[in-house]
């Protein structure tokens, strides 16, 4: 337990790895705001981001509960990779590849209609991801937020080929069978070893429940490193090391900045 990544990601270069150093965005990168429009990555995120992904050794890259072109919108960096959608869908290396089963696609725009004929109150925000539909529900009250869910749960059982996740304070529905960001992670570093013949060991920093999927993956592979970014009472701080907030993340990587240069 609560072994620092730079310390962990020395260990990984002498071993002759190449750790795979991957962030969530919302709650991670950037702070959770109101309207998820409105979300940006902090300046002291993305220029360490910046010099992360400058330096040969490590490979950078983001994975995001977000649609692969929202993210990418997001943070103006020619990253080698990315996740969006919780790893629907993946770029290594220039190249998108699809995650999931696209055949159920069908059954996810008909449920797009019927959340359509629900009547929501106004302050639920949906939005539709192409391989999944969020349902935000930053804005009402957690009563509320319980009845949205409920209605939801109920409507989706009615589609086989869906399946739903909670994130904080969002509602997920996505084709059933879809990886997650575990897998998707685990995926990205097969097509990378693949491509570039090295063994990548990955390292992962996200504040939600969607992100403890990668840890619970890490575990039962044995392999990887998970930082827990904290930042409140609704998910349960639980990593091989635990950050407090985005301001506790960014020292993580001046630290992990400071690592690569020294071990250089
Ligand atoms: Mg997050």
């Amino acid at each position: 337990m609560n072994s620092p990544p730079q310390e962990v990601l020395t260990r990984i270069l002498r071993k002759g790895m190449t750790p795979l150093l991957v962030f969530d965005f919302d709650g991670t990168l950037s702070p959770i705001v109101e309207n998820p429009e409105e979300a940006q990555i902090s300046p002291e995120a993305l220029s360490l981001l910046k010099r992360l992904s400058s330096i040969d050794r490590v490979i950078t890259g983001i994975m995001s509960g977000r649609s692969l072109e929202d993210v990418k919108k997001r943070v103006p960096l020619p990253l080698p990779v990315w996740g969006g959608n919780h790893g629907a869908e993946v770029e290594v290396l220039g190249e998108t590849r699809i995650l999931i089963d696209t055949s159920r696609l069908e059954a996810l725009k008909e449920f797009g209609k019927v959340l359509s004929s629900l009547p929501l109150d106004e302050r639920v925000l949906v939005e539709d991801k192409k391989f999944s539909i969020s349902v935000h529900t930053r804005r009402v009250s957690p009563e509320e937020e319980k009845e949205v869910q409920a209605l939801l749960r109920e409507r989706v059982k009615a589609f086989p080929g869906l399946a739903w996740r909670r994130g904080k304070r969002v509602f997920e529905v996505f084709p059933s069978g879809a990886p997650g960001k575990g897998k998707a992670l685990f995926t990205v570093k097969k097509i990378l070893e693949e491509k570039r013949k090295e063994t990548y060991y990955p390292f992962y920093f996200g504040d939600d429940v969607t992100d403890k999927n990668v840890y619970e993956e890490m575990k039962k592979r044995g392999c990887g490193h998970f930082t827990f970014v904290e930042g409140g009472r609704e998910v349960s701080p639980e990593g091989d090391h635990i950050v407090n907030g985005i301001d506790g993340l960014q020292e993580v990587m001046e630290k992990i900045v400071a690592a690569l240069k020294g071990s250089a």
